[in-house]
Protein backbone atom coordinates (compact mmCIF):
# COMPACT_ATOMS: atom_id res chain seq x y z
CA UNK A 1 0.00 0.00 0.00
CA UNK A 2 1.82 3.44 -1.47
CA UNK A 3 -0.71 5.59 1.09
CA UNK A 4 0.97 6.62 4.14
CA UNK A 5 -1.22 4.62 6.64
CA UNK A 6 -0.98 6.90 9.91
CA UNK A 7 -1.40 9.85 7.15
CA UNK A 8 -5.31 8.44 6.78
CA UNK A 9 -5.56 8.07 10.14
CA UNK A 10 -4.85 11.60 11.15
CA UNK A 11 -6.98 13.30 8.21
CA UNK A 12 -9.66 10.50 9.28
CA UNK A 13 -9.45 11.84 13.03
CA UNK A 14 -9.13 15.57 12.26
CA UNK A 15 -12.63 15.64 10.20
CA UNK A 16 -14.18 13.95 12.55
CA UNK A 17 -13.69 16.63 14.90
CA UNK A 18 -13.68 19.56 12.93
CA UNK A 19 -16.90 21.64 13.06
CA UNK A 20 -17.12 22.66 10.02
CA UNK A 21 -16.89 19.52 8.29
CA UNK A 22 -20.08 18.51 6.69
CA UNK A 23 -19.23 15.43 5.95
CA UNK A 24 -20.01 14.68 9.76
CA UNK A 25 -23.25 16.28 9.99
CA UNK A 26 -24.20 12.42 9.95
CA UNK A 27 -23.76 12.38 13.93
CA UNK A 28 -26.58 14.93 14.06
CA UNK A 29 -29.11 13.44 12.75
CA UNK A 30 -31.00 10.39 11.78
CA UNK A 31 -30.76 9.38 8.00
CA UNK A 32 -34.47 8.88 8.00
CA UNK A 33 -35.49 12.61 9.44
CA UNK A 34 -35.16 14.94 7.05
CA UNK A 35 -33.55 18.66 8.25
CA UNK A 36 -37.04 19.82 8.49
CA UNK A 37 -37.95 17.10 10.71
CA UNK A 38 -39.87 15.41 7.86
CA UNK A 39 -40.04 11.45 7.50
CA UNK A 40 -37.33 10.47 4.67
CA UNK A 41 -38.39 6.75 2.86
CA UNK A 42 -35.73 4.62 2.53
CA UNK A 43 -36.27 2.69 -0.84
CA UNK A 44 -33.19 0.18 -1.16
CA UNK A 45 -31.68 -1.40 -3.89
CA UNK A 46 -32.13 -5.10 -3.72
CA UNK A 47 -28.33 -6.95 -3.10
CA UNK A 48 -27.13 -10.25 -4.75
CA UNK A 49 -24.05 -12.11 -3.36
CA UNK A 50 -23.10 -14.39 -1.31
CA UNK A 51 -23.71 -13.36 2.12
CA UNK A 52 -27.50 -11.84 0.84
CA UNK A 53 -28.19 -15.45 -0.48
CA UNK A 54 -26.85 -16.83 2.97
CA UNK A 55 -29.31 -14.54 4.53
CA UNK A 56 -32.22 -15.15 2.46
CA UNK A 57 -31.93 -19.17 3.64
CA UNK A 58 -31.63 -18.93 7.13
CA UNK A 59 -34.56 -16.02 7.11
CA UNK A 60 -36.96 -18.67 5.30
CA UNK A 61 -35.76 -21.44 7.50
CA UNK A 62 -36.55 -19.43 10.42
CA UNK A 63 -39.50 -18.49 9.02
CA UNK A 64 -40.71 -21.99 8.57
CA UNK A 65 -39.75 -22.89 12.19
CA UNK A 66 -41.84 -19.91 13.15
CA UNK A 67 -44.61 -21.60 11.76
CA UNK A 68 -43.71 -24.80 12.39
CA UNK A 69 -42.93 -25.18 16.26
CA UNK A 70 -46.39 -24.56 17.29
CA UNK A 71 -47.55 -27.20 15.53
CA UNK A 72 -45.26 -29.87 16.08
CA UNK A 73 -46.45 -32.02 19.19
CA UNK A 74 -44.36 -33.87 21.17
CA UNK A 75 -46.20 -36.43 23.53
CA UNK A 76 -49.66 -34.22 22.71
CA UNK A 77 -47.90 -31.18 23.98
CA UNK A 78 -46.87 -28.42 21.38
CA UNK A 79 -42.78 -28.27 20.86
CA UNK A 80 -42.95 -24.26 21.69
CA UNK A 81 -45.93 -22.44 23.77
CA UNK A 82 -46.06 -19.99 26.13
CA UNK A 83 -49.24 -19.85 28.04
CA UNK A 84 -48.76 -16.78 30.02
CA UNK A 85 -52.38 -16.55 31.12
CA UNK A 86 -52.36 -20.61 32.52
CA UNK A 87 -49.02 -19.64 33.06
CA UNK A 88 -47.81 -22.95 30.88
CA UNK A 89 -44.85 -22.84 29.60
CA UNK A 90 -43.40 -26.06 26.93
CA UNK A 91 -39.81 -25.15 25.53
CA UNK A 92 -38.03 -27.87 22.92
CA UNK A 93 -41.13 -30.03 24.00
CA UNK A 94 -40.27 -29.95 27.40
CA UNK A 95 -42.97 -28.77 29.88
CA UNK A 96 -42.74 -26.21 32.52
CA UNK A 97 -45.56 -25.33 35.18
CA UNK A 98 -45.56 -22.68 37.76
CA UNK A 99 -43.60 -24.60 40.01
CA UNK A 100 -41.04 -24.09 37.67
CA UNK A 101 -40.58 -20.30 37.94
CA UNK A 102 -37.27 -20.73 39.34
CA UNK A 103 -35.30 -22.95 37.02
CA UNK A 104 -37.06 -20.31 34.19
CA UNK A 105 -36.08 -17.44 35.70
CA UNK A 106 -32.63 -19.13 35.36
CA UNK A 107 -32.80 -20.05 32.22
CA UNK A 108 -34.15 -16.58 31.20
CA UNK A 109 -31.05 -15.01 32.93
CA UNK A 110 -28.29 -17.09 31.60
CA UNK A 111 -30.01 -16.57 27.98
CA UNK A 112 -29.53 -12.37 28.73
CA UNK A 113 -26.07 -13.16 29.72
CA UNK A 114 -25.59 -14.93 26.21
CA UNK A 115 -26.90 -12.12 24.59
CA UNK A 116 -24.90 -9.30 26.24
CA UNK A 117 -22.06 -11.67 25.63
CA UNK A 118 -22.55 -12.73 22.06
CA UNK A 119 -23.35 -8.74 21.34
CA UNK A 120 -20.04 -7.69 22.80
CA UNK A 121 -17.82 -10.16 21.00
CA UNK A 122 -20.17 -10.18 17.63
CA UNK A 123 -22.32 -7.01 17.64
CA UNK A 124 -25.67 -7.01 16.20
CA UNK A 125 -25.11 -10.24 14.06
CA UNK A 126 -28.98 -10.89 15.89
CA UNK A 127 -30.40 -7.97 13.88
CA UNK A 128 -29.54 -8.61 10.61
CA UNK A 129 -30.09 -12.08 10.32
CA UNK A 130 -32.21 -13.38 12.90
CA UNK A 131 -34.43 -10.60 14.05
CA UNK A 132 -38.06 -11.46 13.39
CA UNK A 133 -38.55 -7.54 12.01
CA UNK A 134 -35.92 -8.03 9.73
CA UNK A 135 -36.72 -10.87 7.85
CA UNK A 136 -40.26 -9.92 7.79
CA UNK A 137 -39.35 -6.76 6.35
CA UNK A 138 -36.64 -7.45 4.35
CA UNK A 139 -37.67 -11.43 2.97
CA UNK A 140 -41.00 -10.50 3.07
CA UNK A 141 -42.68 -7.36 2.91
CA UNK A 142 -40.29 -5.77 0.58
CA UNK A 143 -39.85 -8.41 -1.87
CA UNK A 144 -43.27 -8.16 -2.28
CA UNK A 145 -43.40 -4.19 -2.53
CA UNK A 146 -40.56 -4.72 -5.47
CA UNK A 147 -42.82 -7.35 -7.13
CA UNK A 148 -45.48 -4.92 -6.92
CA UNK A 149 -44.11 -1.94 -7.18
CA UNK A 150 -40.81 -1.96 -8.97
CA UNK A 151 -37.30 -0.42 -8.22
CA UNK A 152 -36.52 1.69 -5.86
CA UNK A 153 -36.82 4.46 -8.95
CA UNK A 154 -40.08 3.46 -9.99
CA UNK A 155 -41.08 3.20 -5.88
CA UNK A 156 -40.22 6.88 -5.98
CA UNK A 157 -41.78 8.02 -9.11
CA UNK A 158 -45.21 5.84 -8.28
CA UNK A 159 -45.32 7.44 -4.54
CA UNK A 160 -44.74 11.20 -6.06
CA UNK A 161 -47.16 10.48 -8.98
CA UNK A 162 -50.73 11.62 -9.74
CA UNK A 163 -53.39 8.93 -8.26
CA UNK A 164 -53.92 7.06 -11.53
CA UNK A 165 -55.38 3.90 -12.46
CA UNK A 166 -52.15 1.94 -12.10
CA UNK A 167 -51.21 3.85 -8.73
CA UNK A 168 -54.91 3.18 -7.36
CA UNK A 169 -54.57 -0.64 -8.53
CA UNK A 170 -50.65 -0.96 -7.36
CA UNK A 171 -51.41 0.53 -4.42
CA UNK A 172 -54.87 -1.57 -3.24
CA UNK A 173 -53.11 -4.89 -4.40
CA UNK A 174 -49.46 -4.19 -2.31
CA UNK A 175 -52.23 -3.20 0.95
CA UNK A 176 -54.02 -6.45 0.45
CA UNK A 177 -51.55 -9.02 0.63
CA UNK A 178 -49.69 -6.55 3.00
CA UNK A 179 -52.96 -7.13 5.53
CA UNK A 180 -53.53 -10.28 4.87
CA UNK A 181 -49.82 -11.16 5.61
CA UNK A 182 -50.19 -9.42 8.77
CA UNK A 183 -53.45 -10.35 10.15
CA UNK A 184 -51.46 -14.55 9.32
CA UNK A 185 -48.30 -13.85 11.27
CA UNK A 186 -50.46 -12.29 14.42
CA UNK A 187 -52.73 -15.51 14.44
CA UNK A 188 -49.20 -17.28 13.89
CA UNK A 189 -47.88 -16.01 17.27
CA UNK A 190 -51.18 -16.12 19.06
CA UNK A 191 -50.41 -20.09 18.34
CA UNK A 192 -47.26 -19.63 20.39
CA UNK A 193 -49.10 -18.47 23.33
CA UNK A 194 -52.40 -20.21 23.68
CA UNK A 195 -51.63 -23.45 21.27
CA UNK A 196 -52.89 -24.10 18.05
CA UNK A 197 -55.09 -26.95 19.17
CA UNK A 198 -57.38 -23.83 21.35
CA UNK A 199 -56.72 -21.95 18.33
CA UNK A 200 -58.83 -23.48 15.69
CA UNK A 201 -61.30 -24.56 18.68
CA UNK A 202 -61.80 -20.51 19.16
CA UNK A 203 -61.67 -20.31 15.15
CA UNK A 204 -64.59 -22.71 15.07
CA UNK A 205 -66.69 -20.81 17.99
CA UNK A 206 -66.27 -17.27 16.47
CA UNK A 207 -69.34 -15.47 17.43
CA UNK A 208 -68.28 -15.65 21.29
CA UNK A 209 -64.66 -14.50 21.38
CA UNK A 210 -66.02 -11.07 19.72
CA UNK A 211 -63.36 -9.21 22.54
CA UNK A 212 -60.69 -11.66 20.95
CA UNK A 213 -61.09 -11.28 17.25
CA UNK A 214 -61.06 -7.50 17.73
CA UNK A 215 -57.73 -7.66 19.80
CA UNK A 216 -56.87 -9.91 16.62
CA UNK A 217 -57.60 -7.11 14.24
CA UNK A 218 -56.06 -4.48 16.10
CA UNK A 219 -52.80 -6.33 16.04
CA UNK A 220 -52.97 -6.39 12.38
CA UNK A 221 -53.57 -3.28 11.90
CA UNK A 222 -50.21 -1.80 14.00
CA UNK A 223 -48.69 -5.00 12.25
CA UNK A 224 -49.30 -3.51 8.86
CA UNK A 225 -48.97 0.37 10.05
CA UNK A 226 -45.38 -1.48 11.24
CA UNK A 227 -44.84 -2.73 7.18
CA UNK A 228 -46.42 -0.27 5.51
CA UNK A 229 -45.24 3.07 6.89
CA UNK A 230 -42.90 2.15 10.43
CA UNK A 231 -40.49 -0.29 9.46
CA UNK A 232 -36.67 0.52 9.63
CA UNK A 233 -38.01 3.19 12.77
CA UNK A 234 -38.19 0.15 14.64
CA UNK A 235 -34.86 -0.49 14.37
CA UNK A 236 -33.97 3.20 15.07
CA UNK A 237 -35.91 4.37 17.77
CA UNK A 238 -38.02 1.87 19.07
CA UNK A 239 -35.96 -1.85 20.06
CA UNK A 240 -34.26 -1.57 23.01
CA UNK A 241 -31.55 -3.96 22.04
CA UNK A 242 -30.67 -1.62 19.08
CA UNK A 243 -30.86 0.82 22.24
CA UNK A 244 -28.05 -0.46 23.89
CA UNK A 245 -25.73 -1.21 21.26
CA UNK A 246 -23.85 2.00 22.55
CA UNK A 247 -22.91 0.17 25.48
CA UNK A 248 -22.11 -3.22 24.51
CA UNK A 249 -20.27 -2.51 21.72
CA UNK A 250 -16.83 -1.51 22.27
CA UNK A 251 -13.34 -1.50 19.33
CA UNK A 252 -12.76 -5.20 19.59
CA UNK A 253 -16.19 -6.12 18.59
CA UNK A 254 -16.23 -7.42 15.10
CA UNK A 255 -19.14 -4.81 12.96
CA UNK A 256 -20.08 -4.10 9.83
CA UNK A 257 -16.68 -2.13 8.96
CA UNK A 258 -15.63 0.03 6.28
CA UNK A 259 -11.77 -0.27 5.21
CA UNK A 260 -10.84 3.34 5.64
CA UNK A 261 -6.83 2.49 5.36
CA UNK A 262 -8.01 0.83 2.22
CA UNK A 263 -10.59 2.90 0.82
CA UNK A 264 -9.53 6.52 1.49
CA UNK A 265 -9.02 8.89 0.14
CA UNK A 266 -12.14 7.72 -2.20
CA UNK A 267 -13.07 8.98 -5.41
CA UNK A 268 -13.42 8.29 -9.06
CA UNK A 269 -9.98 7.82 -10.99
CA UNK A 270 -10.27 8.33 -14.26
CA UNK A 271 -7.89 7.13 -17.41
CA UNK A 272 -4.48 8.79 -17.30
CA UNK A 273 -5.17 11.13 -14.29
CA UNK A 274 -2.15 10.79 -12.00
CA UNK A 275 -4.20 11.51 -8.61
CA UNK A 276 -3.49 8.52 -5.92
CA UNK A 277 -7.14 7.82 -4.84
CA UNK A 278 -8.26 4.69 -2.37
CA UNK A 279 -10.03 1.57 -3.19
CA UNK A 280 -13.37 2.83 -2.76
CA UNK A 281 -14.68 4.31 -6.22
CA UNK A 282 -17.41 6.32 -4.61
CA UNK A 283 -20.48 5.03 -6.52
CA UNK A 284 -22.68 5.18 -3.14
CA UNK A 285 -23.69 1.24 -4.38
CA UNK A 286 -23.17 0.44 -0.61
CA UNK A 287 -25.51 3.52 0.46
CA UNK A 288 -28.07 2.60 -1.81
CA UNK A 289 -28.53 -1.31 -0.73
CA UNK A 290 -29.34 0.50 2.95
CA UNK A 291 -32.42 -0.31 4.44
CA UNK A 292 -31.77 2.01 7.10
CA UNK A 293 -30.44 4.93 4.90
CA UNK A 294 -26.40 5.47 6.45
CA UNK A 295 -23.22 5.55 4.73
CA UNK A 296 -21.49 2.70 6.58
CA UNK A 297 -17.58 4.77 5.55
CA UNK A 298 -18.84 7.11 8.34
CA UNK A 299 -17.96 4.53 10.94
CA UNK A 300 -20.09 2.23 13.07
CA UNK A 301 -23.64 3.93 13.67
CA UNK A 302 -26.11 3.06 15.58
CA UNK A 303 -28.51 3.05 12.50
CA UNK A 304 -26.84 -0.03 11.57
CA UNK A 305 -28.37 -3.14 11.45
CA UNK A 306 -25.23 -5.79 10.43
CA UNK A 307 -27.50 -7.03 7.55
CA UNK A 308 -24.16 -6.60 5.53
CA UNK A 309 -25.81 -5.80 2.42
CA UNK A 310 -23.42 -3.35 1.91
CA UNK A 311 -20.78 -5.74 2.06
CA UNK A 312 -22.36 -7.57 -0.92
CA UNK A 313 -23.07 -4.45 -2.72
CA UNK A 314 -19.27 -3.49 -2.34
CA UNK A 315 -17.90 -6.70 -3.40
CA UNK A 316 -19.85 -6.59 -6.94
CA UNK A 317 -18.11 -3.00 -7.51
CA UNK A 318 -14.53 -4.70 -6.46
CA UNK A 319 -15.17 -7.31 -8.73
CA UNK A 320 -15.88 -4.73 -11.79
CA UNK A 321 -13.31 -2.27 -10.92
CA UNK A 322 -11.14 -5.64 -10.35
CA UNK A 323 -9.67 -4.88 -6.69
CA UNK A 324 -9.51 -7.12 -3.84
CA UNK A 325 -13.33 -7.64 -2.36
CA UNK A 326 -13.86 -6.70 1.78
CA UNK A 327 -13.67 -3.38 1.56
CA UNK A 328 -16.68 -3.30 3.81
CA UNK A 329 -16.31 -6.32 5.98
CA UNK A 330 -16.97 -8.36 9.19
CA UNK A 331 -14.03 -6.48 10.88
CA UNK A 332 -13.51 -5.08 14.43
CA UNK A 333 -12.76 -1.41 14.60
CA UNK A 334 -8.85 -2.61 16.02
CA UNK A 335 -8.23 -4.35 12.74
CA UNK A 336 -9.42 -1.91 10.74
CA UNK A 337 -7.65 1.16 12.60
CA UNK A 338 -4.23 -1.53 12.79
CA UNK A 339 -4.96 -2.12 9.00
CA UNK A 340 -3.62 -5.93 10.62
CA UNK A 341 -5.91 -8.95 10.45
CA UNK A 342 -7.02 -9.93 14.19
CA UNK A 343 -8.93 -12.72 13.44
CA UNK A 344 -10.38 -14.71 16.88
CA UNK A 345 -8.27 -12.76 19.36
CA UNK A 346 -7.93 -14.02 22.51
CA UNK A 347 -10.37 -12.13 24.00
CA UNK A 348 -13.23 -13.34 21.18
CA UNK A 349 -12.02 -17.24 22.05
CA UNK A 350 -12.68 -16.57 25.99
CA UNK A 351 -15.93 -15.55 25.20
CA UNK A 352 -16.99 -17.70 22.84
CA UNK A 353 -16.08 -20.70 25.09
CA UNK A 354 -18.58 -18.68 27.74
CA UNK A 355 -20.66 -18.41 25.18
CA UNK A 356 -21.08 -22.26 24.72
CA UNK A 357 -20.98 -22.62 28.65
CA UNK A 358 -24.03 -20.77 28.69
CA UNK A 359 -25.93 -22.26 25.89
CA UNK A 360 -24.73 -25.68 27.83
CA UNK A 361 -26.18 -24.17 31.02
CA UNK A 362 -29.67 -23.23 29.11
CA UNK A 363 -29.95 -27.17 27.53
CA UNK A 364 -28.82 -28.74 30.87
CA UNK A 365 -31.58 -26.62 32.94
CA UNK A 366 -33.99 -27.48 30.23
CA UNK A 367 -33.72 -31.58 29.35
CA UNK A 368 -32.41 -32.40 33.15
CA UNK A 369 -35.40 -31.22 35.07
CA UNK A 370 -37.50 -34.19 36.55
CA UNK A 371 -40.76 -34.84 35.99
CA UNK A 372 -41.94 -36.16 39.06
CA UNK A 373 -40.56 -33.15 42.37
CA UNK A 374 -40.79 -34.62 45.83
CA UNK A 375 -40.01 -32.94 48.86
CA UNK A 376 -39.63 -34.20 52.30
CA UNK A 377 -39.66 -32.55 55.26
CA UNK A 378 -39.89 -33.77 59.07
CA UNK A 379 -43.12 -32.62 60.49
CA UNK A 380 -42.36 -29.80 63.01
CA UNK A 381 -42.42 -30.26 66.62
CA UNK A 382 -41.70 -34.02 66.31
CA UNK A 383 -38.66 -35.80 67.28
CA UNK A 384 -38.80 -39.50 67.30
CA UNK A 385 -41.44 -42.58 68.57
CA UNK A 386 -40.40 -45.57 69.91
CA UNK A 387 -41.70 -48.67 67.89
CA UNK A 388 -41.59 -51.89 70.01
CA UNK A 389 -38.77 -52.29 72.03
CA UNK A 390 -36.11 -52.35 69.07
CA UNK A 391 -36.89 -49.74 66.09
CA UNK A 392 -37.66 -45.81 66.01
CA UNK A 393 -39.79 -43.54 63.62
CA UNK A 394 -39.58 -40.30 62.39
CA UNK A 395 -42.66 -38.54 60.61
CA UNK A 396 -42.58 -36.56 57.87
CA UNK A 397 -44.26 -34.22 55.13
CA UNK A 398 -44.20 -35.11 51.58
CA UNK A 399 -44.73 -32.92 48.91
CA UNK A 400 -44.99 -34.35 45.19
CA UNK A 401 -45.63 -32.17 41.92
CA UNK A 402 -45.84 -34.11 38.84
CA UNK A 403 -45.05 -32.31 35.94
CA UNK A 404 -46.00 -34.17 33.43
CA UNK A 405 -49.38 -34.36 30.77
CA UNK A 406 -50.03 -37.91 32.79
CA UNK A 407 -50.70 -39.12 36.61
CA UNK A 408 -48.17 -40.56 38.23
CA UNK A 409 -47.86 -42.93 40.82
CA UNK A 410 -45.24 -42.06 43.58
CA UNK A 411 -43.78 -44.54 46.04
CA UNK A 412 -40.55 -43.90 48.05
CA UNK A 413 -38.10 -46.55 49.45
CA UNK A 414 -35.08 -46.12 51.75
CA UNK A 415 -31.98 -46.93 49.88
CA UNK A 416 -29.03 -46.69 52.42
CA UNK A 417 -30.08 -48.09 55.22
CA UNK A 418 -32.86 -51.50 56.17
CA UNK A 419 -36.08 -50.36 57.07
CA UNK A 420 -39.63 -49.09 56.41
CA UNK A 421 -41.39 -46.26 54.90
CA UNK A 422 -45.16 -46.22 55.02
CA UNK A 423 -46.97 -43.58 53.35
CA UNK A 424 -49.87 -42.49 54.86
CA UNK A 425 -53.13 -43.48 53.04
CA UNK A 426 -50.71 -46.11 50.39
CA UNK A 427 -49.15 -44.52 47.28
CA UNK A 428 -49.23 -41.08 46.15
CA UNK A 429 -51.48 -40.64 42.77
CA UNK A 430 -50.15 -37.15 41.18
CA UNK A 431 -52.61 -35.48 38.55
CA UNK A 432 -51.12 -33.87 35.71
CA UNK A 433 -49.54 -30.49 36.47
CA UNK A 434 -50.93 -31.06 40.33
CA UNK A 435 -49.36 -31.28 43.61
CA UNK A 436 -50.34 -33.89 46.26
CA UNK A 437 -48.84 -33.43 50.15
CA UNK A 438 -49.28 -36.22 52.74
CA UNK A 439 -47.29 -37.62 55.55
CA UNK A 440 -44.68 -40.75 55.57
CA UNK A 441 -43.44 -42.91 58.32
CA UNK A 442 -39.88 -44.07 58.36
CA UNK A 443 -39.45 -46.90 60.61
CA UNK A 444 -35.45 -48.10 61.34
CA UNK A 445 -34.09 -50.82 63.80
CA UNK A 446 -32.24 -49.07 66.86
CA UNK A 447 -29.12 -51.59 66.00
CA UNK A 448 -28.76 -49.73 62.42
CA UNK A 449 -28.82 -46.25 64.58
CA UNK A 450 -25.26 -44.47 64.17
CA UNK A 451 -26.03 -41.06 65.42
CA UNK A 452 -28.46 -38.75 67.45
CA UNK A 453 -29.15 -37.29 64.16
CA UNK A 454 -28.04 -38.66 61.21
CA UNK A 455 -28.59 -38.89 57.21
CA UNK A 456 -30.39 -41.23 55.04
CA UNK A 457 -31.10 -41.65 51.31
CA UNK A 458 -34.59 -42.24 49.93
CA UNK A 459 -35.20 -43.52 46.17
CA UNK A 460 -38.62 -41.65 44.40
CA UNK A 461 -40.46 -44.53 41.97
CA UNK A 462 -42.91 -43.88 39.73
CA UNK A 463 -43.94 -46.55 36.91
CA UNK A 464 -41.05 -48.96 38.30
CA UNK A 465 -38.45 -46.68 38.09
CA UNK A 466 -36.32 -44.71 40.11
CA UNK A 467 -36.96 -41.10 38.95
CA UNK A 468 -34.95 -38.98 42.21
CA UNK A 469 -33.00 -39.49 45.08
CA UNK A 470 -33.42 -37.37 48.32
CA UNK A 471 -31.62 -37.36 51.77
CA UNK A 472 -33.74 -36.42 54.72
CA UNK A 473 -32.49 -36.00 58.60
CA UNK A 474 -33.72 -39.01 61.00
CA UNK A 475 -33.60 -37.84 64.74
CA UNK A 476 -32.79 -40.31 67.03
CA UNK A 477 -31.87 -40.58 71.24
CA UNK A 478 -28.30 -39.79 72.02
CA UNK A 479 -26.23 -43.39 72.21
CA UNK A 480 -24.12 -43.89 74.14
S1 LIG B 1 -19.73 0.35 -2.58
FE1 LIG B 1 -17.58 0.21 -2.04
S2 LIG B 1 -16.60 1.40 -3.63
FE2 LIG B 1 -18.73 1.97 -3.74
S3 LIG B 1 -18.90 3.73 -2.39
FE3 LIG B 1 -19.33 1.97 -1.13
S4 LIG B 1 -17.35 1.48 -0.24
FE4 LIG B 1 -16.92 2.81 -1.98
S1 LIG C 1 -24.60 -0.12 6.86
FE1 LIG C 1 -24.56 -2.04 5.72
S2 LIG C 1 -24.89 -3.61 7.26
FE2 LIG C 1 -25.45 -1.66 8.19
S3 LIG C 1 -27.64 -1.54 7.86
FE3 LIG C 1 -26.68 -0.46 6.17
S4 LIG C 1 -26.45 -2.02 4.57
FE4 LIG C 1 -26.91 -3.11 6.46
Amino acid sequence: MSKNIEEVKQQREHAAHDPNNQDISYRDKLSTISTEGKRVYIHPKMTKGKLTTWRNIVGVFLLMLLVAMPLIKINGDPFMMLNLIERKFVIFGVMFWPQDTFILLLMMLSFLLFIILFTVTYGRIFCGWMCPQTIFLEIVFRRIEVWIEGSPAKQRKLNEGPWNGEKILKKIAKWVIFYTLSFAFVNIIIWYFMSFDKWLLYASEMDKHIPGIILIFIFTTAFFGIYLWFREQICLIACPYGRMQGVLIDPSTIVISYDYLRGEPRGHQKKGQVKETGDCIDCHACVDVCPTGIDIRNGTQLECVNCSACIDACDTVMDKVKKPKGLIRYASEKEISTGKKVGFSPRIIAYSFVLVGLLAFFFTMLFTRSDVEVVVLRTPGLLYQEVGTDSLSNLYNIKVVNKTRQAQKVDIKLSSIRGEVKIIGGELTVRPGEKTESVLFVKISKKDVTDSKFKIALDVVSGGEIVDKIKITFISPNIQ
